[in-house]
This record gives C-alpha cells, structure tokens and sequence, in this order.
C-alpha cells in the first residue's frame, strides 16, 4: 500500500484532491517502480490540480505531480537497479500518467535520468521542471553565443520557479543580471540570489509603437511571455537572444518581426516536456555545476501533500514565490 494525493470527479464534474490508500496493483503500467522521496509544485501541476484539471488532465482518478525524485524499488531495464536514485521531468507524466504526488511511481526507464552524486533528491525537486527548464534556457543563450562580457542578461517572471533559478545560475556563471518583477516585496530575497538590478513589472507591461528601442539587453530568459516579450524583442542588442520559457502573461505575441531583420535577434523555444534524454543528462550536469546550493536552498517553500491544494491554486494567481518541495511521505 502507499499513499497519493488522488484527484476524482464528484457528481458535478470537477476534479476533487483527497488522500488516499492505494494498493500497488493501482500504479499504471512502466519497467520502473520508484519510491518518490520528493516532488515539487510547477504552474503546470496547479492547472492539473485545478478543477477542470486545466485541460491537461483527461483521466480520472488521477495523481498529479508532474516531477518527481526518489530511489528505484524493482526494474525490469538492465539500466536501473534497486536503490538507484532517479530524477524525472517531463513526458506529460503527471498529465497523462500518473505522476509524483505519490509515494511511488511506475513509469518507463526512457523517461528517468540517474541523479548526479551531487544533488539530493530533495535539491532535485527544488530544481524541478522549472529549474531544468531554466538550465536549458541558459544553454541554449550560450550555445548561440551569449557570454558575461556581452552586457546584462534580462530574466522575466524573476521572483517565480523558472525566474529565480534562473537568476541564481546566470550570477554565479558570472552574468549581470536585471530581474523583472511585479512584486516589489521580492527584491531582498531577488538581489540575494544574485540580481544585480531589479525591474519593475510595470515597466515593459505593455507594448510600445516603435519597434525597436535602445540595444539594453545581452540575453533574456522569459517566462512571461505575451505583451512583455514583444517589448523586450525591441530591446534586444545586435544578434542576442531570448529564450522564451512561459506564458505567465499571455500567449499571445504582439511583436513585429523588425527586431530579427534590422537586428538579427534570435528567438529561441524551449521545451523541457519531451526534451531527448542526451540533453536532460547534459542539463542536470550542469546544474551539478552550476547551481548554487546555497542559493537554492533560499528558495524552498517546504510542504506536504495536503498543502498541494491550495498551493496549486495560489500558484495560478502567480502567488508562490521561488520553488516548493513537497516530502510526499510527510
Ligand atoms: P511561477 O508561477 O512560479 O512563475 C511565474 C512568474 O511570472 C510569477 O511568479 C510572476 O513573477 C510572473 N507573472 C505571473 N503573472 C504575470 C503576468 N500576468 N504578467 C507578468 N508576469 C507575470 O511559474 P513557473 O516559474 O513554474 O513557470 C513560469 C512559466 O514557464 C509558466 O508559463 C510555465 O507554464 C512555463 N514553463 C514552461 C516550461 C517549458 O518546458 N517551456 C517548463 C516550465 C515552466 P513576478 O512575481 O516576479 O513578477
């Protein structure tokens, strides 16, 4: 037995959370059981979590979480054995399949990566979709040529999971980094990660008629996505690029495409869901290396799975600040 937090639809057709006892004959099929020690809270999970299950969530009942940490229980693939501790992001687990919010997992080996010596499970899932997603955005900037010496690095949706490590990576990698953020109150605890100038929201809310503004920014990694990158775009200097991570303000682009042709901008898509497992083993090196500890210990909001509710609700509301960790045997 073990227990997860089941999502079910009640009589009027919304997806409720309630603990429950499950039987391990319940885990969908996969070669790999995982004992989960840890998951964490994306704002993708509080879409899945919501009511109508965000229309990412299509089965019920349901377990969420669409990240999870822990040490392998049995294996039918000759490359994970028991005890190993395992990482897995992505492949709409926790959307389609069931996912961490569970004391264990069954899942298919492709999808899991071995976690490396240097990262606990529980700084793992500080890490999160999030943090991966953040550690891949700032390989693609430097794959297309950004270094320290091109100029500030311009990071949106800063005090959220995909912003905060991404300002801690990109300061201790030795980039001046420029925070955007709606909420003032968050500056202390931005600046401690690393930020060198802070931004507030207000400031590239909206789109402006010109299309090109003063070159300010060397790279930008943006989680918010809508009217505040297509402003950004204008800022771009000569032949920088933006890594466009989110949609936490919009999916809409209400850009012109005069920054890539006057100014050779690049726009660059990441996706962390189906990302190959070369690059995930790649990324999570290099968070080995590159995210501080320290730092992302700042970060944690620690929590359990009865919390995952509201949590999941506040983190549509753009109210969670930096990255929860939840201790799913709490
Ligand atoms: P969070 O909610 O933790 O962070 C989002 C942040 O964006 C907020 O904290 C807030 O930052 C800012 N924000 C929220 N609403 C608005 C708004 N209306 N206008 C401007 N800024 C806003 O979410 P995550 O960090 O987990 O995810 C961020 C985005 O990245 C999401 O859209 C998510 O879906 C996407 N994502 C994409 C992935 C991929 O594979 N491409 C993987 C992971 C996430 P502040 O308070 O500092 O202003």
């Amino acid at each position: 037995m073990f227990r997860a937090l089941l999502l079910e639809k009640n009589a009027e057709g919304q997806a409720q959370a309630r603990l429950a006892e499950l039987d391990d004959s319940a885990l969908p099929a996969g070669e790999v059981t995982v004992a989960v020690e840890y998951s964490t809270l994306n704002y993708k999970d509080g879409l899945c979590l919501s009511p109508s299950g965000g229309g990412l969530v299509r089965n019920w009942p349901h377990v969420a979480g669409i990240d999870f940490a822990g040490r392998v229980e049995a294996s039918e693939d000759a490359r994970y054995s028991p005890g190993d501790r395992v990482v897995l992001t992505g492949w709409r687990v926790g959307e389609a399949h069931w996912g961490g919010y569970s004391q264990k997992a069954r899942v298919k080996a492709d999808w899991l990566v071995p976690l490396p010596d240097a990262i606990s499970t529980r700084a793992a899932m500080a890490v999160g979709t999030a943090g991966f997603t953040s550690m891949l955005a700032v390989m693609a900037l430097e794959d297309h040529g950004l270094t320290p010496d091109k100029g500030e690095v311009l990071v949106t949706g800063a005090a959220g999971g995909v912003g905060s490590v991404a300002v801690a990576i990109l300061a201790k990698r030795g980039y001046s980094v420029a925070a955007v953020t709606g909420r003032p109150e968050t500056e202390g605890y931005l600046r401690d990660l690393g930020a060198a100038r802070i931004i507030p929201r207000a400031d590239l809310a909206e789109t402006v008629k010109r299309p090109l503004e003063a070159e300010t920014w060397a790279g930008c990694i943006d989680a918010v996505g809508g009217a505040m990158l297509a402003r950004v775009l204008g800022q771009m200097k000569y032949q920088a690029s933006v890594a466009a991570v989110g949609l936490a303000g919009g999916a809409a682009l209400p850009a012109t495409v005069i920054p890539f042709l006057l100014r050779g901008v690049n726009l660059l898509g990441i996706d962390s869901v189906m990302r190959n497992h070369a690059d995930r083993v790649r990324a999570w090196d290099r968070i080995a290396a590159d995210l501080p500890m320290d730092k992302l210990e700042a970060m944690i909001r620690p929590a359990t799975l009865q919390d995952l509710p509201a949590l999941g609700a506040a983190i549509l509301q753009g109210q969670v600040q930096g990255r929860v960790v939840v201790d799913v045997n709490a």
